[in-house]
């Protein structure tokens, strides 16, 4: 199983439930969105490896702090990844970017990949994983094995909502990702909706319905 931190900070809970109401409108929806997700990045990074290094204020040097290592990249899972991409971006403005996108075959059922582009020294560095509803946990553990092939080793998932059925399947693929989420809801409906949810992120987000 994953290691699955919920994050209760009162902003963030005040925020996902205005995210759940079915009255918030796009506009808002994208909005607290973005909001959301900056406090998300913020607990998701708050154990970031620091280096020391000499600088010099207006009045003297002094030894400091700053990020070691190479810039962190965030990766959206398409599409309603990207309403969490921009918050991210907000708090981390010099992360690099990365998209996967994959639909579900009818047939088989399974996640098929449709789109990719990565930083190509992944490998080097720390790869938070976006998507704001981590429901069967298909898509998820698919796009996590795509960045593993390309190199990915330190891997975090970050969503609004997750659904037990996804931690489980997510837990069992990669037990290697720490899976940070608003909240983990009942259960998913026969159509993959997580209950009580906050409905389809996508069309929420871009209005698509
Ligand atoms: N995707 C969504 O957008 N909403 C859900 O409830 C489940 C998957």
């Amino acid at each position: 199983m994953s290691e699955v931190t919920v994050l209760d900070h009162p902003l963030i809970q005040h925020k996902l439930t205005l995210l759940r109401q079915k009255q918030t409108a796009v506009a808002e929806f994208r909005q607290i969105a973005r909001e959301i997700s900056l406090l998300m990045c913020y607990e998701v990074t708050r154990d970031l490896p620091l280096e020391t290094v000499e600088i010099e204020t207006p009045l003297e040097p002094m030894q400091s702090r700053r990020l070691a290592g190479k810039k962190l990249c965030v990766v959206s899972i398409l599409r309603a990844g990207n309403g969490i991409l921009e918050g991210m971006l907000d708090a981390v403005p010099s992360a690099r970017v990365g998209h996967i996108g994959l639909y579900r075959d009818p047939k088989t059922l399974k996640p098929v990949e449709y789109y990719m582009k990565v930083p190509e020294d992944i490998g080097e560095r720390m790869v938070i994983v976006v998507d704001p509803m981590l429901a069967t946990g298909h898509s998820a553990a698919a796009a996590v094995a795509r960045l593993k092939a390309a190199g990915a080793t330190q891997i975090r998932f970050v969503c609004l909502l997750s659904a037990p059925e996804g931690l489980r399947v997510m837990g069992d693929a990669h037990p290697d990702v720490p899976v940070f989420t608003c909240a983990v809801d009942r259960c998913l409906d026969d159509h993959g909706y997580i209950r009580p949810g906050l409905g389809d992120a996508g069309d929420r987000l871009f209005g698509t319905k």
